[in-house]
């Protein structure tokens, strides 16, 4: 047996009863780490630390004292602070900065006796689909011969996917959980807006950020979605919420309504994708659940709407550094406009210099009303078209990405083709929704399928519930 191979509920039941201990478990994924680095997927690894803490919590296991998150081996996207260690966004210009505290994310999850094993790769900011953004070169997908992980968490997908961590932390700003996840062949999370705590995630556009999962099953989705959401008197935008989790065990597919988009919400999609979102269609009516259509009508503006508001929130979160206060420094110290300038244009990488320039511009005066304020009006259609969505149905199953993973370099002189890349996963982050990625099989060159759940604020309890189904029905299938 593989103990990498095992989904976190599977690890703890036998760390429990002492099949395994987790200084072995560290130990394996290490060898993994080893034997993977040409994926790229890690930026900093705390090799040391981890064995150290593995050793105090078989001590603590076999005490009883051990908290429920025993022998979960996490990747952290590089974003998210882990006090003392680095945490670079993927960017020169965070390449040499130290957390000075804990995200609460993180201190929620060492708090249950998590390790965390390392920090994963990125697109630069989170600002990318598929992690040929970071400065610290792409990362790979574990699953095809020079193919992207998909981003901007690629580097928590790949390490999960090629067994280097039991499951990942990511952070989804217009599909960056979700998207990885389905290029991975593994489970993505993006919590609805405000239920996960965003202090200490680095801000790209903080109308939209969230921190989620990404995990080899449902399950241990669920598990660490749970421990890590609520209120956070540290981040204003969060909230409580009671998860009627006990409630809806006992829900039946007959009772269950999903709402099926018109079709061309699906032009241009690869064909084995379209094909596997409808036999998946067919499996749930199978099962007893009533299909009924839905109209979008201002989906096909989420694209355009995202891509400014996110541009403009980023080009107002990313004025902070500047070399003075954060940051990479060129080294002018007789000029002051020069200084600002050179630490930012060599500080930044390309894409997040033209996402700045777009943000400015669009907020800029005389072009506020006609790009900014309507981008917002758009994203209030697309909220209010999803509300009325469901008042007819419970979840909304689309494919997660019109591709399954694609080459190194066949999109990264084309931003509009990779922007392209999030059109069925931005909606959720313009409503402020939840959505479920879920693995549904392969296509013909071995590339993982992804297919997304979607359900109104705070449903992720049901999502949960259909992604394990789903879960279990392409498990049996392959
Ligand atoms: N690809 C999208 C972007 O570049 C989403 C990124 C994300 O979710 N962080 O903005």
């Amino acid at each position: 047996m593989d103990v990498t191979h095992l989904d976190f509920q599977q690890i703890s039941f036998l760390l429990q009863n002492g099949t395994i201990h987790c200084r072995d478990l560290v130990e394996e994924y290490l060898v993994k780490i080893n034997e993977g680095t040409h994926l790229n997927a890690f930026i900093s690894i705390f090799a040391q630390r981890a064995l150290a803490l593995a050793e105090e919590i078989d001590e603590k296991i076999k005490n009883n004292t051990a908290g429920k998150f025993a022998g979960l081996v996490l990747a952290v996207k590089d974003n998210i602070l882990f006090r003392d260690t680095r945490t670079t966004c993927g960017s020169k210009m965070l390449a040499n900065f130290v957390a000075p505290y804990h995200a609460t994310v993180i201190e929620k999850l060492i708090q249950q006796d998590a390790i965390i094993i390392g920090k994963t790769n990125m697109d630069e900011f989170a600002m990318g689909s598929s992690n040929e953004t970071s400065c610290f070169g792409p990362t790979l997908n574990p699953h095809g011969e020079r193919r992207v992980p998909g981003g901007s968490s690629g580097g928590s997908a790949a390490a999960v996917a090629s067994f280097q961590a039991t499951a990942a932390l990511g952070s989804d700003t217009g599909g960056s959980i979700r998207q990885p996840a389905a290029f991975c062949g593994l489970v993505g999370l993006k919590p609805t807006y405000g239920s996960v705590s965003r202090y200490g995630l680095i801000a790209y556009a903080s109308s939209f950020d969230q921190i989620g999962p990404i995990a080899r099953s449902v399950a241990d989705c669920e598990q660490i979605f749970y421990a890590i959401s609520g209120k956070d008197p540290l981040d204003s935008t969060s909230k409580s919420y009671d998860y009627p989790t006990e409630k809806l065990k006992k829900h039946h597919f007959s009772q269950l309504t999903i709402g099926i988009p018109e079709d061309d919400f699906f032009a241009n999609i690869q064909p084995e994708i379209k094909q596997r979102w409808l036999d998946t269609v067919a499996l749930l009516k199978e099962k007893g659940a009533r299909m009924v259509p839905i109209e979008l009508p201002h989906a096909r503006y989420a694209i355009a709407s995202y891509y400014i508001i996110a541009a403009a929130e980023a080009s107002s979160n990313l004025a902070r550094y500047d070399g003075v206060r954060y940051g990479f420094r060129a080294g002018i110290e007789d000029d002051l406009g020069k200084f600002l300038a050179e630490n930012r244009s060599l500080g930044f990488g390309d894409e997040v210099k033209r996402r700045i320039l777009l943000g400015t511009f669009v907020l800029s005066r005389g072009y506020f009303e006609q790009y900014y304020q309507k981008a917002q009006s758009v994203r209030e259609f697309i909220r209010s078209d999803f509300l009325r969505a469901f008042q007819t149905c419970d979840v909304i199953l689309t494919p997660t990405t019109p591709t399954t993973a694609f080459k190194l370099g066949e999109k990264k002189g084309d931003s509009l083709a990779m922007y392209l890349c999030d059109v069925f996963t931005v909606a959720a982050n313009l409503t402020g929704m939840p959505a479920l990625n879920v693995p549904a099989g392969f296509d013909e060159n071995g590339l993982p399928i992804g297919l997304q759940l979607m359900g109104k604020e705070f449903s992720e309890p049901q999502l949960f519930l259909i992604g394990k189904e789903l879960e279990q029905f392409y498990h049996d299938r392959n």
